[in-house]
């Protein structure tokens, strides 16, 4: 990229353009999962909307590829892209809850944590995911869910209204009232629509969880699946509890004797009164074998939405896969254990997250997010700090999801993929609603200028 068109982008911004050559290169283009290396030619850092639409005039004019960045987070590296322009929101931060009509306008550059910080002093929330460094913005259009999720719905059911900059650098605000495709678009169509500048959230009322994990031998592995498969789908929708198989961690606090040992844990996280939330726990720790660790007590709703964050900093090697879930028999579990046993690192795991109650009570065409009558949202993750692990976790990841996907459903989670899978399986993932999708592809970016994505091709 020659020094003049820098220079150009330079003058247009009011944020930073950080070429090749610039100081902050190397550190502005690393992601949250190391195990992707991009190298943009140029990365636009917006301070507001206009930088926005003068950095995809500037990547059109130019055919440059473009990539959207908020948190950085995404698995698969799409906040970023070799030899193009990586259009970077996460400095357009900023909430301003309205405690009154409970709401949140949000900047497209926050992560989940920014957001919980400023809704919980108001003791309400937005649904978001289970670590609080993820970015909104990837995590909102392609669906988020997490511990609010049964209560309350996905993270799109909340989203109220979005403003936009399209493909063509004009400006649109999509909501119920105007624009309705488009907010029905992205709610679940990840960055396909446009690049969205702000998001208006409605907030729930929550302050306090009866939460924690509860952590049992690997051994009583089969009965904890069970008996979460039978009775997690039955809870109350306040009642949220999440499946993992993984390993201790070998760091304080855990109990030194446990580290690094394989273990079955039930996440639990109740946001209803706590004695309620004391009464629903009980009733599982009666019903399962006798725990090696149980931590699930009384707890801010911002604790048990950062309780993991400690462990999961940026850097680390992550390679993952993903499947919806409708059933999960037997010979699942079985097959579950088993490549569960062979964990590559401390790290890596699997997790079964609900998508029920309020998530369930929407048609499967009320919004992008097309799979509201799966059960659970399954991930398999292969997690580790040394990049010379980088084949074994994957291949172990892979290995696995071949056992378990016979008993699965054909699509993922998007936020579950990474960019490997192939067309059929994104398809999957958009489900039902792909084709419409698409229609409106053709209409809000028919040149398909967002494609460093879970890509929705353009209609014919
Ligand atoms: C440790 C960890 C835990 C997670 N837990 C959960 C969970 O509990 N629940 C859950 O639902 N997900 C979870 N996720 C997945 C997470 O939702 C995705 O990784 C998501 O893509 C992260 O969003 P981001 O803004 O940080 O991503 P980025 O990498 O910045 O962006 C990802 C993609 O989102 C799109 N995008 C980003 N910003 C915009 C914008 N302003 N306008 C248009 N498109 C945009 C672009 O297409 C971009 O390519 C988790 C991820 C990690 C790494």
């Amino acid at each position: 990229m020659s020094d003049q068109l820098i220079a150009k982008l330079t003058q247009s911004l009011r944020g930073m353009a950080i070429g090749r050559e610039h100081p902050e290169y190397q550190e502005a283009r690393r992601l949250y999962n190391a195990m992707i290396d991009k190298r943009p030619l140029l990365i636009a850092r917006c301070a507001d909307v206009a930088d926005v639409i003068a950095a995809v005039k500037f990547g059109r004019e130019n055919s440059l590829p473009i990539a959207i960045r908020g948190g950085g987070h995404n698995g698969a590296g799409f906040g970023s892209v070799d030899d193009g322009l990586v259009i970077d929101l996460s400095t357009m931060k900023g909430v301003r809850v309205d405690p009154k009509n409970m709401t949140a306008r949000v900047g497209p550059g926050c992560t989940s944590g920014d957001v919980d910080h400023a809704t919980q002093a108001f003791g309400q929330a937005v649904p978001f995911g289970i670590v609080s460094t993820t970015g909104v913005a990837g995590l909102t259009l392609s669906g988020g869910h997490g511990y609010l999720t049964r209560q309350y719905g996905l993270t799109v059911d909340n989203l109220m209204e979005a403003d936009v900059v399209l493909a063509d650098g004009s400006f649109v605000t999509a909501s119920e009232a105007e624009n309705a495709d488009l907010i029905w678009a992205l709610r679940g169509g990840g960055g396909n629509f446009g690049i969205v500048t702000s998001f208006l959230f409605r907030t729930n009322p929550v302050a306090m969880v009866y939460g924690g994990p509860i952590v049992f031998e690997f051994s009583d592995g089969a009965t904890v699946m069970k008996w979460f498969r039978d009775n997690q789908p039955k809870a109350p929708d306040q009642f949220y509890m999440f499946l993992g198989l993984q390993a201790v961690p070998p760091a304080d606090p855990f109990p030194t004797e446990h580290w690094s040992k394989k273990m079955c844990v039930i996440v639990v996280s109740h946001a209803g009164p706590l004695p309620e939330g004391e009464k629903a726990v009980n009733g599982v720790r009666a019903a399962l074998p006798k725990p090696i660790i149980d931590w699930a007590q009384p707890m801010p709703y911002v604790m048990i939405q950062t309780l993991f964050d400690a462990l999961l900093p940026k850097g680390l090697q992550w390679y993952w896969k993903g499947d919806f879930v409708k059933e999960l028999p037997d010979a699942a579990i079985e097959a579950h254990l088993a490549h569960a046993a062979k964990l590559p690192s401390v790290l890596s795991g699997m997790h079964l997250y609900p998508v029920d109650g309020a998530a369930r009570r929407q048609k499967n065409d009320a919004t992008a997010w097309g799979h509201r009558d799966v059960a659970w949202s399954m991930v398999i993750y292969g997690v580790d700090p040394d990049p010379a692990m980088a084949p074994n976790l994957k291949n172990w990841a892979q290995a696995y999801w071949k056992a378990v996907h016979p008993f699965d459903l054909e699509g993922a989670y998007p936020n579950f993929m990474m960019d490997d899978e192939g067309e059929a399986r994104v398809r999957a993932a958009y489900g039902g609603n792909y084709e419409r999708l698409s229609v409106l592809k053709k209409k809000y970016d028919p040149e398909n200028l967002f494609r460093v994505n879970q890509n929705i091709y353009p209609a014919a």
